[in-house]
């Protein structure tokens, strides 16, 4: 028998969350964001349940094609853009959108000697300083782009550093867009403005042809602790289960792990779980939330390589074999947000999912 953890992928939940990014907005055409493997999932777990969406968001070119192996003929954005003029082949040969933030793409695509015309995102820098054009360069990039023979379509793009927070100012969501529209306001073209967090916050507010949802397809909430997933209504769609593999039953003043940084206060039952940070498990993370056999208990001590603790204390009924889910739901279909879990290593639900290992097992569940 392999070891006992295993990646759910959960085909109603990825489906689900598809239904509220359109229920939240409409009118907009969705592209399912599927970077970094579908933020851990893996694309081909994830393509059914996305196909009916109006597009893929992802990066690598190498990603694109294999959502062209699996027979998607829609719009596929490269949300970075080109990294050198001959990608512009590949761009050409699999009909590839891609947003351009410098004027290396531009001048690339004004050279590209190839027959193709390509649906650019043009992207404006309106305070996250990461990729884009400031506000007073755009519109002379527009029209070079409207120019260019390389060029069918150009759409105003820009992505929000705020829209998970109540940060204001230069930093806030209300200053980034009304910049935004100041600039646009007399070029042409579609819009594409909203991450997960801006669709759910500001979806009333925001007018975006094309929205750009990546977490939230995956169960987790982009302004978590504010908003739970329970909150928005989504769904886990990744469910990281083990099994307790042994128990320990211990006295008062003994230690647990590495280092002994658990030491009981008293008579209790711990559990050792088939789980580490070999498994993309965080080490850092200290009383985690875990369910055991449905029931919500924590994490004790240091986590190790392949193993780690949990306080049995409440559950007297678990054993060697009892389900464990680290984040997900159970079998039975109790659920532990990724976020609670995420919290206690002090990072967020997108850094657990891309982190799970090789080493894990992957099954897609579709019922
Ligand atoms: C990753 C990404 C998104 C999706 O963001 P989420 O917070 O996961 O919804 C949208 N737009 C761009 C440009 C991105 O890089």
């Amino acid at each position: 028998m392999p070891r006992p953890i295993t990646a759910i992928i959960h085909q109603d939940a990825l489906q689900h969350n598809l239904n509220v990014a359109r229920q939240f907005m409409p009118d907009s055409k969705v592209f399912a964001v599927v970077k970094a493997n579908a933020y851990g999932h893996g694309l081909e777990r994830v393509y059914d349940a996305f196909k009916s969406a109006d597009g893929f968001a992802l990066l690598d070119i190498a990603e694109a094609k294999r959502i062209r192996d699996l027979g998607w003929t829609g719009p596929i954005l490269l949300l970075e853009g080109i990294f050198s003029a001959e990608d512009l082949v590949d761009c050409e040969r699999y009909q590839l959108s891609f947003s351009i933030h410098n004027e290396h793409q531009v001048q690339w695509l004004e050279h590209y000697q190839g027959m193709a015309q390509f649906d650019v995102f043009l992207k404006m820098n309106t305070g996250m300083n990461r990729l884009g054009f400031k506000p007073h360069l755009y519109s002379n990039v527009w029209h070079t782009l409207k120019q260019c023979k390389t060029v069918k379509s150009v759409t105003h793009m820009m992505h929000f550093s705020d829209a998970d927070g109540d940060r204001f100012g230069q930093s806030g969501i209300e200053y980034q867009h009304t910049l935004f529209e100041e600039t646009i306001k007399d070029l042409a073209g579609e819009r594409s403005l909203c991450n997960s967090a801006a669709i759910l916050r500001y979806s009333k507010a925001l007018h975006s042809d094309y929205i750009r949802s990546g977490i939230m397809l995956y169960g987790s909430s982009p302004d978590y602790p504010t908003h739970s997933i329970h909150d928005w209504n989504l769904k886990p769609s990744m469910s990281l289960r083990s099994e307790i593999i042994a128990i320990q039953n211990l006295e008062a003043d003994e230690t647990v792990g590495y280092g002994s940084k658990f030491k009981a206060t008293h008579a209790m039952k711990i559990g050792i779980v088939a789980c580490g940070y070999a498994d993309g498990y965080q080490r850092i993370s200290m009383d985690a939330p875990v369910l055991v056999d449905e029931v919500r208990t924590r994490t004790i001590g240091r986590v190790s390589m392949d193993m780690l603790a949990v306080d049995l204390t409440d559950i007297p009924e678990a054993d060697v074999g009892s389900e464990v889910v680290l984040w997900g739901t159970s079998s039975n279909g109790a659920v532990l947000p990724i976020d609670d879990v995420a919290a206690s290593s002090g990072t967020v639900g997108y850094e657990l999912m891309c982190g799970v290992t090789a080493r894990v097992q992957f099954i897609t569940q579709t019922n």
